[in-house]
């Protein structure tokens, strides 16, 4: 029997996702039933990675290989497990008439060609989701891994190959693995970016350099130097939804979440943060990967990586985008109207 097979089987209802729920949230009291009054829109995005560029296999302080370039070096076997779960994703977007913002790292430009064209000629809008997929700060230690002028080139050189692929003005960033700082939006304005989606507030991790206190659900204008709100400038942060439950913040912006929480979970937390305002969803095309992917890296430090990935993952993100009953637009849109305001 195939992996995708029995994974099908096994997925009869919700039963195995409630039963998780209740070991990890129990008194967490979910109002999803409730309507959303506020014209807020939620943002649907889509992180255009393969398996080998997470940072246990590449690109961190304990990635597996150095980074992508050492990756290809050494490895001779099939690479390729994100052109068809992209081409099941599009599918999805065409079937439910979704717009939707692609975040690509933009090495997916050189080693699946064709691939982010196709993409934009559908209609999508691409961002950026960095060059190699490399971490812009230590996850452990939360210093910066480049110097500025380094990231900048980086960066800059990401923009201009997924333009150039393109012939769209590529003006939204989302950080590779969410790590972010305020040094980093300060390099993207600097590049031409116009937005950011990367910054995660909750109870359970941080991933930035600094205290998340004064952040919400919302999109807003960042200081200088800083992911506090309360800036003067061009750029704007599109942060994740999270539920705001008794126990804490539960993270709820999407791919990972939803295959270890379940779909109740996140689309919770996205209901409760679109009656603050707008909000922003997102997947990666590996998460709805049927294929099992190799077994290669340094998954010490993410044993749960890939938990519920495939067809589950597939259905509970069709569930959430079918009763999610706010428009459903690219991060542009939500870019714009934070703009305005
Ligand atoms: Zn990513």
């Amino acid at each position: 029997m195939t992996e995708a097979r029995s994974e099908l089987e096994n997925e009869t209802e919700d039963d195995v996702v409630l039963e998780y729920e209740d070991e990890t949230t129990g008194s967490v009291e979910l109002e999803y039933e409730e309507e959303i009054e506020s014209e807020s829109a939620l943002a649907v995005s889509v992180d255009v990675e393969d398996w080998y560029h997470v940072p246990a296999v590449t690109g961190s302080s304990f990635s597996e290989y150095e980074d992508v370039h050492e990756f290809f070096d050494q490895w001779d076997e099939e690479y390729d497990y994100l052109t068809e779960p992209t081409h099941r994703t599009l599918d999805l977007f065409d079937n439910l008439g979704i717009t939707a913002t692609f975040f690509v790292v933009a090495d997916v430009v050189d080693n699946y060609p064709g691939l982010v064209e196709e993409i934009a000629e559908r209609g999508h809008e691409i961002g950026c989701h960095g060059l190699h997929h490399e971490c812009a700060i230590d996850p452990d230690t939360k210093e910066p891994r480049f110097t500025r002028e380094e990231y900048k080139e980086q960066i800059g050189t990401a923009k201009q190959k997924l333009e150039e692929a393109t012939g769209q003005e590529v003006v939204g960033f989302r950080a590779p693995n969410a790590y972010v700082g305020g040094w980093v939006l300060d390099v993207l304005e600097e590049v031409g970016f116009k937005y950011d989606s990367s910054v995660a507030r909750n109870s359970l991790y941080n991933k930035t350099d600094q205290r998340l206190d004064t952040v919400g659900t919302t999109s807003y204008t960042p200081c200088f130097g800083s992911l506090d709100p309360g800036g003067d400038r061009e750029l704007v942060e599109l942060p994740w939804p999270y539920y705001d439950a008794k126990l804490g913040k539960i993270p709820a912006a999407g791919g990972p979440l939803i295959r270890l929480f379940g779909r109740r979970v996140v689309q919770a937390g996205i209901e409760q943060s679109l009656r603050r305002g707008d909000s922003v969803f997102y997947f990666h095309p590996i998460d709805i990967a049927r294929e099992s992917f190799p077994k290669v890296g340094n998954t010490r430090r993410r044993p749960a990586y890939w938990i519920g990935k495939g067809w589950r993952a597939e259905r509970r993100v069709q569930k959430l985008l079918q009763k999610i009953d706010v428009p459903l637009v690219p991060c542009e849109c939500l870019f714009r109207r934070a703009a305005l305001e």
